[in-house]
């Protein structure tokens, strides 16, 4: 028997940890036969390559940036949190070819939180990591406000999911991240948010979901100031366990998972 296939489609993909993280996890349940690569694919052929891929030997892929809405739409089927986001971030193959869609985005959220729930969360963002967040947190019980650079895609996102969508950051125990503010130039993190570093304490915890080597300027401006931070590895790991546990029936090897996508 041939190898059984795994694999992250973006575009670019060249620096995902996916494929460090899921290896490793394969090989520590013992899944020898079994790899998971990157897919560098082009929008403009997602579709046809989605399509060939059980037949090249794939059980499954992750999905990202750009292609979470388009996973969704070309799916046969799709989990009822997949469509309430509108966005997929996983993707499994039926040995007919059929394509399930699911998102772990949003129960992976929750998993990083550990026992934390907020009463009250911010979020910063409205694409698709901000809707998965809305949607996590909103069905665990919190009162969620939305805040984005575009005020339009905040309150579409907040008509979509039943939340509130908010012109000025407010109040909360819970500040979440989804924005890309920050990653190509961490200086101008705090230019480009609605908030400035000495206010970052006034919520309790912070999640950031963007990662980078040494972590993010919000992320230490929180530390700092004694919030709880939840970092964008944490969240990448627990989505990335939800997706493996889905493909592979085993219990994802979570600790190895976290210290390869750390490493
Ligand atoms: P999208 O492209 O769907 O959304 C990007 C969001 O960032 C939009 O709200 C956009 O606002 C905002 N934004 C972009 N640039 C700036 C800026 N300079 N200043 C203020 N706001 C900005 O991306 P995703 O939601 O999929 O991902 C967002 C981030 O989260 C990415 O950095 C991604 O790497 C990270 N992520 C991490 C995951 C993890 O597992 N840790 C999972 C998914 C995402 P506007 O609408 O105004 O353009």
């Amino acid at each position: 028997m041939g190898l059984t296939r795994l694999g992250v489609l973006g575009w670019p993909v060249a620096h995902s940890r996916s494929p460090a993280m899921h290896n490793a996890a394969l090989r520590a349940v013992g899944l020898r036969d079994w790899r998971y690569q990157r897919l560098p694919v082009a929008p403009e052929l997602l579709l046809e390559t989605v399509r060939a891929l059980p037949g090249a030997g794939f059980a499954g892929a992750n999905v990202t940036i750009p292609h979470k809405e388009a996973a969704l739409a070309l799916a046969d089927e799709a989990t009822d949190a997949a469509r309430a986001i509108g966005a997929a971030n996983t993707l499994s193959f039926a040995p007919g070819g059929a394509v399930a869609a699911d998102n772990t985005d949003a129960p992976g959220l929750l998993a990083a939180l550990g026992d934390l729930r907020p009463e009250r969360a911010l979020i910063l963002g409205a694409g698709g990591s901000a809707r998965a967040a809305a949607y996590a947190l909103a069905q665990a019980g919190a009162a969620v406000a939305v805040w984005n650079r575009s005020p339009e895609r905040a309150r579409a996102l907040a008509a979509d999911l039943g939340v509130e969508a908010v012109s000025v950051p407010v109040a909360a125990d819970m500040l979440v991240n989804c924005t890309s503010a920050g990653l190509t130039d961490p200086s101008s993190t705090f230019k480009e948010l609605p908030l400035k570093a000495d206010s970052v304490g006034e919520y309790a915890c912070v999640v950031d979901l963007v990662y980078r080597t040494g972590g993010t300027v919000l992320a230490q401006e929180a530390r700092r100031r004694g919030s709880r931070v939840i970092d964008g590895l944490e969240i990448l790991v627990q989505q990335g366990a939800l997706s493996f546990e889905g493909w592979t029936g085993r219990a994802a090897p979570v600790q190895v998972m976290r210290e390869a996508a750390r490493a």
